[in-house]
Protein backbone atom coordinates (compact mmCIF):
# COMPACT_ATOMS: atom_id res chain seq x y z
CA UNK A 1 0.00 0.00 0.00
CA UNK A 2 1.64 3.10 -1.08
CA UNK A 3 1.33 6.22 0.66
CA UNK A 4 -1.58 8.44 -1.17
CA UNK A 5 -3.14 4.68 -0.48
CA UNK A 6 -2.97 4.82 2.94
CA UNK A 7 -3.67 8.58 3.89
CA UNK A 8 -6.95 7.86 2.04
CA UNK A 9 -7.57 4.84 3.77
CA UNK A 10 -7.09 6.65 7.00
CA UNK A 11 -9.16 9.44 6.73
CA UNK A 12 -12.09 7.05 5.25
CA UNK A 13 -12.07 5.09 8.20
CA UNK A 14 -11.53 8.44 10.56
CA UNK A 15 -14.94 9.32 9.84
CA UNK A 16 -18.31 8.75 10.76
CA UNK A 17 -21.23 7.60 8.10
CA UNK A 18 -23.82 5.99 9.89
CA UNK A 19 -27.01 4.98 8.18
CA UNK A 20 -28.69 7.62 6.78
CA UNK A 21 -25.99 10.14 7.17
CA UNK A 22 -22.93 9.04 4.34
CA UNK A 23 -23.07 12.31 2.78
CA UNK A 24 -19.56 13.26 4.30
CA UNK A 25 -17.71 9.87 3.72
CA UNK A 26 -19.49 9.51 0.25
CA UNK A 27 -17.77 12.95 -0.97
CA UNK A 28 -14.34 11.97 0.66
CA UNK A 29 -14.96 8.55 -1.61
CA UNK A 30 -15.81 10.95 -4.52
CA UNK A 31 -12.95 13.10 -4.10
CA UNK A 32 -10.30 10.22 -3.84
CA UNK A 33 -12.07 8.31 -6.92
CA UNK A 34 -12.65 11.42 -9.39
CA UNK A 35 -9.07 11.72 -11.12
CA UNK A 36 -9.43 8.05 -11.93
CA UNK A 37 -13.15 8.22 -13.64
CA UNK A 38 -14.85 9.18 -16.85
CA UNK A 39 -18.00 10.10 -14.99
CA UNK A 40 -19.44 10.25 -11.54
CA UNK A 41 -23.10 10.79 -10.24
CA UNK A 42 -25.22 10.42 -7.29
CA UNK A 43 -28.67 9.59 -6.53
CA UNK A 44 -31.31 10.91 -4.49
CA UNK A 45 -31.29 9.03 -2.02
CA UNK A 46 -27.09 9.37 -1.32
CA UNK A 47 -25.47 6.49 -3.57
CA UNK A 48 -22.44 7.41 -5.21
CA UNK A 49 -21.02 6.04 -8.33
CA UNK A 50 -18.53 6.45 -10.60
CA UNK A 51 -18.24 5.30 -13.99
CA UNK A 52 -15.28 4.38 -16.61
CA UNK A 53 -15.90 3.79 -20.12
CA UNK A 54 -19.06 4.77 -20.06
CA UNK A 55 -21.67 3.84 -22.62
CA UNK A 56 -21.05 0.33 -23.61
CA UNK A 57 -23.46 -2.28 -24.18
CA UNK A 58 -21.94 -4.34 -21.16
CA UNK A 59 -22.12 -2.81 -17.72
CA UNK A 60 -19.71 -4.42 -15.00
CA UNK A 61 -20.33 -3.22 -11.69
CA UNK A 62 -18.18 -3.83 -8.67
CA UNK A 63 -20.05 -2.78 -4.98
CA UNK A 64 -19.53 -2.08 -1.89
CA UNK A 65 -21.53 -0.55 0.73
CA UNK A 66 -20.86 3.21 2.21
CA UNK A 67 -23.03 3.45 6.10
CA UNK A 68 -21.81 2.04 9.28
CA UNK A 69 -23.68 0.68 12.33
CA UNK A 70 -24.26 3.39 14.61
CA UNK A 71 -26.86 3.73 17.51
CA UNK A 72 -29.99 6.77 17.99
CA UNK A 73 -30.81 8.51 20.73
CA UNK A 74 -34.17 7.16 21.67
CA UNK A 75 -35.13 8.69 24.95
CA UNK A 76 -33.67 11.23 27.09
CA UNK A 77 -34.67 10.30 30.88
CA UNK A 78 -35.82 13.37 33.60
CA UNK A 79 -32.56 12.46 35.18
CA UNK A 80 -30.60 12.93 32.30
CA UNK A 81 -29.86 9.62 31.26
CA UNK A 82 -29.47 8.59 27.29
CA UNK A 83 -31.47 5.56 26.45
CA UNK A 84 -30.69 4.17 22.57
CA UNK A 85 -31.88 1.92 19.72
CA UNK A 86 -29.78 0.68 16.87
CA UNK A 87 -29.47 2.00 13.45
CA UNK A 88 -28.38 -1.18 12.14
CA UNK A 89 -27.38 -4.42 13.50
CA UNK A 90 -25.42 -2.82 16.66
CA UNK A 91 -24.50 -4.97 19.55
CA UNK A 92 -25.50 -4.03 23.39
CA UNK A 93 -23.46 -6.42 24.75
CA UNK A 94 -20.53 -5.05 23.87
CA UNK A 95 -21.57 -1.15 24.24
CA UNK A 96 -20.98 -0.84 27.90
CA UNK A 97 -17.98 1.76 29.06
CA UNK A 98 -17.27 2.64 25.42
CA UNK A 99 -16.52 6.32 24.49
CA UNK A 100 -19.32 7.76 22.10
CA UNK A 101 -19.63 10.73 19.75
CA UNK A 102 -23.23 12.05 19.63
CA UNK A 103 -23.75 13.53 16.29
CA UNK A 104 -25.75 16.74 16.80
CA UNK A 105 -26.97 20.03 15.41
CA UNK A 106 -24.32 22.15 17.46
CA UNK A 107 -21.94 19.61 16.86
CA UNK A 108 -20.11 16.56 18.50
CA UNK A 109 -21.09 15.68 21.99
CA UNK A 110 -18.80 13.09 23.96
CA UNK A 111 -20.65 10.49 26.42
CA UNK A 112 -19.65 7.18 27.67
CA UNK A 113 -22.07 4.04 28.17
CA UNK A 114 -23.00 3.10 31.34
CA UNK A 115 -23.73 -0.18 33.07
CA UNK A 116 -24.27 -1.13 36.54
CA UNK A 117 -20.77 -2.14 38.12
CA UNK A 118 -19.77 -5.45 39.32
CA UNK A 119 -20.22 -4.85 43.20
CA UNK A 120 -24.03 -4.47 42.59
CA UNK A 121 -24.52 -7.01 40.30
CA UNK A 122 -25.68 -9.47 43.04
CA UNK A 123 -28.70 -11.92 43.54
CA UNK A 124 -31.12 -11.18 41.25
CA UNK A 125 -29.24 -9.10 39.26
CA UNK A 126 -25.46 -11.81 39.18
CA UNK A 127 -26.14 -12.48 35.52
CA UNK A 128 -27.51 -9.54 34.31
CA UNK A 129 -27.03 -8.91 30.49
CA UNK A 130 -26.78 -6.03 28.61
CA UNK A 131 -29.86 -4.82 26.81
CA UNK A 132 -31.67 -1.96 25.27
CA UNK A 133 -33.55 -1.60 28.25
CA UNK A 134 -30.44 -1.13 30.96
CA UNK A 135 -27.48 0.44 29.33
CA UNK A 136 -27.85 4.13 28.32
CA UNK A 137 -25.26 7.43 27.31
CA UNK A 138 -23.89 9.85 30.10
CA UNK A 139 -23.15 12.34 29.08
CA UNK A 140 -22.44 14.53 32.38
CA UNK A 141 -25.27 16.23 32.71
CA UNK A 142 -27.77 16.25 35.71
CA UNK A 143 -31.37 16.56 33.98
CA UNK A 144 -33.37 15.94 30.67
CA UNK A 145 -33.08 20.02 29.80
CA UNK A 146 -29.10 19.92 30.54
CA UNK A 147 -28.94 16.96 27.90
CA UNK A 148 -31.17 19.10 25.76
CA UNK A 149 -29.30 22.15 26.27
CA UNK A 150 -26.12 20.47 24.83
CA UNK A 151 -27.83 20.21 21.29
CA UNK A 152 -29.20 16.38 21.66
CA UNK A 153 -32.43 15.24 20.91
CA UNK A 154 -34.37 12.35 20.03
CA UNK A 155 -32.78 11.07 16.69
CA UNK A 156 -29.55 12.16 16.92
CA UNK A 157 -27.23 9.27 15.52
CA UNK A 158 -24.31 8.17 17.85
CA UNK A 159 -20.62 6.05 17.32
CA UNK A 160 -18.11 5.21 18.81
CA UNK A 161 -14.62 6.63 18.69
CA UNK A 162 -12.07 4.41 17.96
CA UNK A 163 -9.53 5.32 15.63
CA UNK A 164 -7.81 3.47 12.92
CA UNK A 165 -4.57 1.65 14.22
CA UNK A 166 -1.95 -0.71 12.91
CA UNK A 167 -1.21 -3.60 15.21
CA UNK A 168 1.58 -6.28 14.06
CA UNK A 169 2.55 -4.05 11.81
CA UNK A 170 0.08 -5.91 9.36
CA UNK A 171 -3.43 -5.79 10.46
CA UNK A 172 -5.57 -2.38 10.98
CA UNK A 173 -8.00 -2.05 13.51
CA UNK A 174 -10.76 0.72 13.60
CA UNK A 175 -14.54 1.18 13.54
CA UNK A 176 -16.25 -0.01 10.17
CA UNK A 177 -13.76 -1.90 8.30
CA UNK A 178 -17.32 -2.90 7.49
CA UNK A 179 -17.39 -2.00 4.58
CA UNK A 180 -14.49 0.69 4.08
CA UNK A 181 -11.91 -1.76 2.97
CA UNK A 182 -14.75 -2.78 0.02
CA UNK A 183 -14.62 1.11 -0.70
CA UNK A 184 -11.60 1.44 -0.60
CA UNK A 185 -10.72 -1.61 -2.86
CA UNK A 186 -12.74 -0.44 -5.33
CA UNK A 187 -11.82 2.81 -5.29
CA UNK A 188 -7.97 1.22 -5.80
CA UNK A 189 -9.53 -0.83 -8.59
CA UNK A 190 -10.41 2.15 -10.22
CA UNK A 191 -6.93 3.75 -9.64
CA UNK A 192 -4.89 1.02 -11.15
CA UNK A 193 -6.87 0.74 -13.98
CA UNK A 194 -6.29 4.93 -14.68
CA UNK A 195 -2.39 4.26 -13.69
CA UNK A 196 -1.42 1.24 -15.78
CA UNK A 197 -3.53 3.02 -18.83
CA UNK A 198 -5.96 -0.49 -19.01
CA UNK A 199 -8.73 -0.37 -21.61
CA UNK A 200 -11.78 -2.39 -20.93
CA UNK A 201 -14.19 -3.34 -23.49
CA UNK A 202 -17.23 -2.82 -21.02
CA UNK A 203 -18.58 -0.08 -18.89
CA UNK A 204 -17.33 -0.20 -15.68
CA UNK A 205 -19.77 1.13 -12.77
CA UNK A 206 -18.15 1.58 -9.29
CA UNK A 207 -20.69 2.14 -6.36
CA UNK A 208 -20.75 3.20 -2.92
CA UNK A 209 -24.07 2.52 -1.49
CA UNK A 210 -26.06 3.42 1.20
CA UNK A 211 -28.35 2.06 3.45
CA UNK A 212 -26.82 -1.61 3.34
CA UNK A 213 -26.84 -2.25 7.53
CA UNK A 214 -30.51 -1.60 7.51
CA UNK A 215 -31.68 -4.14 4.52
CA UNK A 216 -29.18 -3.24 1.35
CA UNK A 217 -31.54 -0.20 0.51
CA UNK A 218 -28.89 1.88 -1.49
CA UNK A 219 -27.98 -1.43 -3.50
CA UNK A 220 -31.16 -2.11 -4.87
CA UNK A 221 -32.45 0.80 -5.91
CA UNK A 222 -29.09 1.64 -7.60
CA UNK A 223 -29.10 -1.47 -9.04
CA UNK A 224 -32.61 -0.35 -11.19
CA UNK A 225 -31.03 2.81 -12.07
CA UNK A 226 -27.83 0.91 -13.51
CA UNK A 227 -29.00 -2.67 -14.59
CA UNK A 228 -25.61 -3.60 -14.92
CA UNK A 229 -25.49 -7.44 -16.77
CA UNK A 230 -22.78 -9.00 -13.64
CA UNK A 231 -21.89 -7.40 -10.63
CA UNK A 232 -19.29 -8.03 -8.08
CA UNK A 233 -20.30 -7.09 -4.77
CA UNK A 234 -17.25 -6.42 -1.46
CA UNK A 235 -18.05 -6.92 2.27
CA UNK A 236 -16.27 -8.02 5.31
CA UNK A 237 -16.96 -11.88 6.72
CA UNK A 238 -15.62 -13.28 9.96
CA UNK A 239 -12.75 -14.31 11.01
CA UNK A 240 -13.41 -18.01 11.27
CA UNK A 241 -9.96 -18.51 13.36
CA UNK A 242 -11.26 -17.09 16.58
CA UNK A 243 -12.67 -19.03 19.57
CA UNK A 244 -16.42 -19.56 18.54
ZN1 LIG B 1 -21.06 -4.76 5.58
Amino acid sequence: MDKKSKKFLKEYLGNASPTGHETKGQELWLDYIMPYVDEWHTDVYGTAYAIINPGKKYRVAIESHADEISWYVNYISDKGNIHVIRNGGSDQTIAASRRVNIHTPKGIVRGVFGWPAIHVRKGKDANLAPTLENIFIDVGANNKKEVEELGIHVGCVITYDDGYEEINKKCFIGRALDNRLGGYCIAEVARQLHEEKIKLPYSLYIVNSVQEEVGLHGAQMIAQTIRPDVAIVTDVTHDTSTPD
